[in-house]
């Protein structure tokens, strides 16, 4: 099971490149924010909890995204690999994501890092709310969303760097110049 984690500030790219890899590779690809957003479109229980914090551009607690997560990887046990998009954000996180795949035996494999210039993020997300109408892309939560992005989920990098997992890679230029230098650092 080859377990690769995406990782990146809001608007690297990482949903497009997933989609790409998944399919290449035939892989499961988790969007925890796909997942999210899907709960609070069908107004469950869990969509009316993060509705409002989601729209904030704040993260919604490890405690939800742990069971998201541990209830993706029940259900997908015999995948032949992950890719993980938007999840660990924070340390608890990537420390119960340890923990999840230890119990099917296996553990990440690989965290690819996008690195894409703040100016050209928050220029991307705004086209993404005009193109697909996400309510958190708007300029004030787009700023919240970067800030979320500093404070919680950056710090991972230096964590995934201390285990020797991680390949830092620039996230500029066309889709198809990004997934081949993607697909480069991949070993299978
Ligand atoms: P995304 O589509 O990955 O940008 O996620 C959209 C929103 O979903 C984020 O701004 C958070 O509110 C929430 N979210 C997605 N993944 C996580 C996560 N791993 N931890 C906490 N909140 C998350």
């Amino acid at each position: 099971m080859f377990n690769l984690i995406l990782f990146g500030p809001p608007g690297a790219g990482k949903g497009t490149q997933a989609v790409k890899i998944a399919e290449k590779y035939g892989w499961v690809h988790v969007s925890t924010g796909d997942i999210l957003r899907s709960e609070v479109s069908q107004g469950t229980p869990l969509g009316l909890k993060v509705k409002a914090v989601m729209e904030a551009g704040t993260l919604v607690s490890d405690e939800l995204l742990i069971e998201i997560m541990e209830s993706v990887f029940r259900k997908n046990s015999k995948a032949g690999g992950f890719v993980l998009d938007g999840f660990p954000r924070t340390l608890k996180q990537a420390k119960e994501l340890e923990g999840m795949l230890e119990k099917l035996g296996t553990k990440v494999s690989l965290v690819l890092s996008l690195e894409v210039e703040s100016e050209e993020l928050a220029k991307r997300m705004l086209k993404r709310a005009q193109e697909q109408g996400r309510k958190d892309d708007t300029e004030e939560v787009i700023k919240n969303r970067l800030v979320q992005y500093h404070q919680h989920t950056k710090p991972l990098i230096e964590y995934y760097e201390s285990k020797n997992l991680l390949k830092n890679l620039m996230g500029m230029g066309t889709i198809e110049d990004i997934f081949e230098s993607l697909c480069r650092e991949i070993p299978v």
